[in-house]
């Protein structure tokens, strides 16, 4: 599979540190205190996740995060695990230790959990330790030695995940913004020449107004022409500010400027035409300009995939969260189908990797040409593809998913020679179940694609819990 693995930088030069003060703290507790925390490991971590819960399950904002069952059902032996974790931790497993507080971190991100609510789950934890260990050992010199130490597990534990997590936050939030950019000027290539166009047809309308001989001749600035507004309102903002745009602003107003001091006086002709030569030359440096921006933005990977021109993988994760979001809000759903082509390799082996290419897009146009507009349709690796249904119910998803299953296998792809090649998929079908986490819909998603390739291909399975999870699955941030 894939292996973009995003590493986050600030985490590992902070690591050593954060190592090394943790264990500085578990060497210094010594071994009685030691001793005091492995019991409770024993004794304490399971009441410690229900206390967790009765504790959390008060606020609104977790109780939405926490009560659906497969939260609940995963999380309280996963937060009992953590808290032992903690209580036994010793020098050699510091490293782990941090790497586990890591995965917490980005899961929280995904989700989405606020920090204060993190924060008030690790003091509800840590003050009921405490109350455990004063009953247990009072308050004699181990006792203390054993609190220290928890706070010091605990305290360094929060500070990575808190790294992780702001860390995964700012990476999702820049590629919302690229995601935001993207659609605003979706087709790069059309949007230039029309913008070209604009700024043509303004300087012809110029010339043809100067030219007519009216002593006032009628005509738009060009701020507020056609072109003029789109490069306020979406020009810039899709470009972002950068020196270029001042100056292309700058040669606007004094164009407009230009103009006005011409046409206002009634200037003879020699002059109106010395000034004309200067807004020309004006014009063509912010075509120059223009092209310069243009040129630069369609060198960033603008979000499509250049073989299908589906949307580009990375923005899945933007568009799940927000149709979680949509899903809770509204009470409705939404499904994620995963397709994966039938023996891609044997068509790449017999007919060549061009003919692979033709049938990638050849399916790629079925997929957008039989889903609705406001569905999404990515190119999630090579021969898979991801189908975001938004707003719809089991049995409306299933019948989308077979359709599309027999679409497919109903039309083979021309191939360059004009033969037709058959070509079949096998379709995963997940609804939105109200898992906070958007990789888990892609898990089961996924799991049901594999036991679709299991019963045989160019079928659809309807993920249920019980299917077993996919081999080799990356999650989506580690893609
Ligand atoms: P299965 O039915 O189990 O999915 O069989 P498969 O042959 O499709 O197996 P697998 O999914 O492992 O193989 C995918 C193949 O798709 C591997 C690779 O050669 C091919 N492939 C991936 N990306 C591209 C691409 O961009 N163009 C072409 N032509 N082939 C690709
Ligand atoms: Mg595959
Ligand atoms: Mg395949």
């Amino acid at each position: 599979m894939h292996s973009i693995t995003a590493v986050s930088s600030a985490i590992d030069t902070e690591n050593p540190a954060l190592v090394a003060a943790w264990q500085r703290g578990l060497t210094e507790a010594g071994p009685a205190a030691t001793q005091v925390l492995a019991q409770l490991a024993d004794t304490g971590a399971a009441e410690m996740a229900v206390h967790f819960y009765q504790v959390m399950l008060d606020d609104k904002r977790a109780s939405r995060l926490l009560s659906h069952d497969q939260v609940r059902t995963r999380l309280q032996p996963a937060m009992q695990r953590w808290v032992r974790d903690l209580l036994l931790a010793t020098p050699e497993r510091v490293e782990s230790l941090i790497a586990a507080q890591r995965v917490v971190g980005d899961v929280h991100a995904r989700v989405g959990i606020p920090v204060d609510l993190v924060t008030r789950g690790m003091r509800v934890l840590k003050q009921r330790l405490f109350q455990l260990i004063s009953e247990q050992a009072g308050h004699s010199e181990h006792a203390h030695a054993a609190v220290a130490c928890l706070t010091a597990s605990f305290d360094i534990a929060l500070e990575c995940m808190t790294l992780a997590y702001s860390n995964a936050r700012e990476r999702s939030s820049r590629t919302d913004a690229a995601y935001r950019l993207f659609s605003l000027v979706q087709n790069v290539g059309t949007e230039r020449e029309r913008q070209r166009a604009l700024l043509l047809d303004w300087e012809n309308t110029l010339l043809y107004a100067l030219a007519s001989q009216n002593e006032t001749p009628e005509f738009q600035s060009l701020a507020g022409s056609e072109f003029g507004l789109w490069l306020t309102h979406k020009g810039i903002p899709s470009f972002g500010e950068s020196s270029e745009t001042q100056q292309i602003c700058a040669l606007m107003a004094a164009v407009d400027q230009t103009l006005h001091d011409t046409l206002d006086t009634k200037r003879d002709l020699k002059v109106r035409s010395a000034h004309l030569q200067e807004v020309r030359a004006r014009v063509g440096q912010i075509r120059n300009l223009l092209g310069m921006l243009f040129e630069r933005i369609g060198e960033l990977d603008a979000g499509c995939d250049a073989l299908t021109n589906l949307l580009n993988r990375r923005f899945l994760p933007t568009v799940l969260r927000r149709e979680i979001e949509l899903a809770n809000k509204n009470k409705a759903g939404f499904a994620v189908l995963l397709l994966d082509l039938d023996h891609f390799k044997s068509i790449n082996d017999q007919h060549g990797h061009e003919a692979g290419d033709r049938a990638l897009q050849h399916i790629a146009s079925m997929l957008s040409q039989f889903t609705r507009g406001s569905d999404y349709v990515f190119r999630y690796g090579g021969e898979e593809f991801v189908v975001v249904l938004v707003a719809v119910d089991e049995r409306q998803a299933l019948v989308i998913a077979d359709g599309l299953c027999r679409r497919i296998s109903d039309s083979p792809v021309l191939l360059a020679d004009g033969q037709p090649l058959a070509i079949t998929t096998s379709i995963g079908v997940a609804l939105y179940d109200g898992h906070p986490d958007y990789e888990r819909v892609m898990a089961r998603a996924d799991a049901a694609m594999y036991q679709a390739k299991k019963q045989g291909r160019n079928r659809i399975v309807l993920a249920d819990d019980s299917l077993p999870e996919a081999p080799d699955r990356a999650s989506l941030q580690n893609r």
